[in-house]
């Protein structure tokens, strides 16, 4: 095992721009909703999950991520029309993970003596996650644009 249980995981977000699009040019935009280039620019912040109105998801106010890259495209969006996709190779400090297989959307951080939330494979998940409550559990590490 890594220091710190570190692992590879995709996530998917929305693409309010066309970074990527032009392999020259991978400069962040400053838009307040492009989350892909806040992320590539300030990395994760938890603070904006909670803030961003939008209803919890299986595991609480957490960033996620996974194993299965088309889990996070499902969730790799554009905003303005391209042939392009992107998502983000991230690197998650999965530390002590508490295995769940079922929601608990009230989370708002991991069960005590545990750092990480791993969504298992069962009841209703069809792909794995791994979700964290702490900004500097997770990093964006690769910026990967597909079709
Ligand atoms: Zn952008």
């Amino acid at each position: 095992m890594s220091p710190g249980n570190e692992r590879r995981r995709w996530h998917g977000t929305k693409r309010f721009c066309k970074i990527g699009d032009d392999p020259d040019d991978a400069s962040p935009c400053d838009h307040p909703n492009c989350a892909l280039c806040s992320i590539l620019s300030s990395s994760f912040q938890v603070g904006k999950v909670k803030s961003s109105g939008r209803k919890f998801s299986r595991f609480g106010a957490g960033i996620y991520a996974s194993s299965v890259s088309s889990k996070a495209d499902d969730y790799s969006t554009n905003v303005r029309q391209s042939s392009y996709k992107a998502m983000l190779l991230t690197t998650v400090v999965v530390g002590r993970g508490y295995k769940l297989t079922r929601d608990k959307k009230s989370l708002t951080c991991p069960p005590e003596g545990y750092h990480s939330v791993l969504g298992e494979v069962g009841d209703t998940l069809n792909y794995d996650e791994v979700v964290v409550y702490d900004d500097d559990a997770i990093r964006p590490s690769w910026l990967v644009v597909y079709q």
